[in-house]
C-alpha cells in the first residue's frame, strides 16, 4: 500500500534526515487537492513559508497565485510544494545532501496526486526532469517565481510558460 499525503506531511514534519528541521519552524510539505491535475514545484520555503507552515505564502507566493488567476486557474485547485520542506537558513541554496534526503517526500507526492501536468520552476525543481515518476506526464520548466517577479525577461518566460497550461487543462 502507498502512503497517503497526510503521511507525507506528517512524516516531513518529523523530519531529521537532514539538519534543518533544526533552524526551521515548521516543515512545508505542500498544499493541494489529492487529485490535482497540476502540481507545481519550487525550491524550498522562505521565510514567510516556514513561519506559515504553508508553500508559496510570500511575495513569490502572491506573484504565482496572480499570474495563474490571470489565465484562469485557481490556486486551491493545484498542487503546490517544494523540493525541500523546510527553510534552510539565510534562504541559501539547499545543499545536494539536503535535497537528495528530502527528494523521495516529493517523488512519492507526484505519484500519490498522479497530475497530468508537472511544473517546475526553477533551476532546482528541475534538476528532477529525469526521474522515473515524471514519464508519461507532460512537464514545464519556468524560472522561479521569486527571479521571475524581479526581472522583467524572466517574467516574460514564466508568464509564456504558465499561459500554455490553459490549453493543457
Ligand atoms: N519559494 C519556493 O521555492 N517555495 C516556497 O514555498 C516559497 C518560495
Amino acid at each position: 500500500m502507498r502512503i497517503t499525503l497526510h503521511v507525507i506531511e506528517e512524516k516531513v514534519n518529523r523530519c531529521h534526515l537532514c539538519p534543518l528541521y533544526k533552524t526551521a519552524h515548521k516543515g512545508v510539505a505542500g498544499e493541494g487537492p489529492k487529485d490535482a491535475r497540476m502540481f507545481f514545484v519550487g525550491q524550498a520555503p522562505g521565510r514567510m513559508e516556514d513561519r506559515a507552515g504553508r508553500p508559496f505564502v510570500g511575495r513569490a507566493g502572491t506573484f504565482l497565485t496572480e499570474q495563474l488567476k490571470a489565465i484562469g486557474i485557481n490556486r486551491k485547485d493545484v498542487f503546490i510544494t517544494s523540493v525541500v520542506k523546510h527553510f534552510p537558513p539565510g534562504n541559501r541554496l539547499p545543499t545536494k545532501d539536503e535535497v537528495n534526503a528530502c527528494l523521495p517526500y516529493l517523488l512519492e507526492q507526484i505519484a500519490q496526486v498522479n497530475p497530468k501536468v508537472v511544473v517546475l520552476m526553477g533551476n532546482l525543481a528541475q534538476s528532477i526532469k529525469s526521474q522515473p515518476v515524471l514519464r508519461g506526464r507532460t512537464t514545464i520548466e519556468t524560472p522561479h517565481p521569486a527571479a521571475a517577479m524581479r526581472f522583467p525577461k524572466l517574467r516574460k518566460a514564466f508568464n509564456a510558460k504558465i499561459a500554455t497550461l490553459k490549453h493543457i487543462i
